[in-house]
């Protein structure tokens, strides 16, 4: 199966509105790159600002709370994500699985408060380095992607899954292509386990330590239906960089 690359940048706790101008960049090249779906997920503070700056491309969150709404100071439901003009929210990344002790069980209700607000969803999972050594790397997996993934009717249209080794984020370390080989063909396969034949066009993108230099390289390898890229999406050029590649 064939898919029309999904590149997504997540800026995590970076940016004010000065960054603005690299979305409105981002965006305006975007529109002669029509072979690839193109998103950004700011920090929530500028989730509004990106959405007006940018028409083309996806913008998203990178957390929800799993609550309609309710006493949980500093927080943010997938509804207001959705008011202040989001079309997606990232679940389960693994600073948040790291930083705020979430569980596959938080990040399935987040995934699932998402989806019944009408936002899609990005479900991340990977293993660490201590997991890869051991030989755990595919069980690890397995065991996030049938704890975390929301049940979906329209699973191809509303999840995308990230595979992120913990060890290559931020790293400069990625995966070899043959082990990004390896663990997507296995995604894959508990893909289709879980959500029957929707599962075989579920987009399952690649991230940690994506850069212009090795996207071609990574985002050729089967099964890999596009990236989701921290560092090397900050400026429009090193994003750019990327998208041109895919
Ligand atoms: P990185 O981050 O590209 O900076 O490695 C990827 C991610 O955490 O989504």
């Amino acid at each position: 199966m064939t898919f029309r690359p999904y590149v997504v940048g997540n800026w995590k706790m970076h940016g004010t509105r000065a960054m603005l101008a690299e979305a409105r960049a981002i965006d305006r090249a975007a529109e002669r790159l029509i072979k690839v779906e193109v998103a950004l997920a700011p920090p929530a503070t500028l989730v509004h600002a990106c959405r007006k700056e940018a028409t083309l491309i996806g913008i998203g969150a990178q957390d929800c709370h799993p609550a309609d709404g309710g006493a949980h100071t500093g927080d943010i439901s997938a509804a207001m994500l959705k008011d202040a003009g989001a079309g997606f929210v990232i679940v389960g990344h693994s600073e948040r699985r790291a930083d705020h002790s979430e569980s596959d069980a938080l990040v399935r209700q987040k995934a699932e408060a998402a989806l019944a607000v009408g936002l899609t969803v990005i479900v991340c999972v990977g293993e660490t380095a201590a997991q890869r050594d051991a030989g755990t790397a595919e069980s690890v997996v397995s065991g996030q992607l049938a704890g975390s993934l929301p049940p979906s009717d329209s699973p191809a249209e509303q999840v995308t899954v990230a595979y992120e080794p913990v060890w290559a984020i931020g790293t400069g370390n990625t995966a070899t292509p043959e082990d990004v080989a390896a663990m997507h063909a296995h995604i894959r396969d508990e893909l289709k386990r879980i959500y029957g034949e929707g599962g075989a066009a579920v987009r399952i993108l690649y991230g940690g330590s994506v850069k212009p230099e090795n996207a071609a390289q990574l985002l050729a390898v089967e099964n890999v239906g596009g990236a989701l890229v921290g560092g090397a999406s900050l400026t429009a050029e090193s994003f750019l960089g990327i998208i041109v590649a895919a």
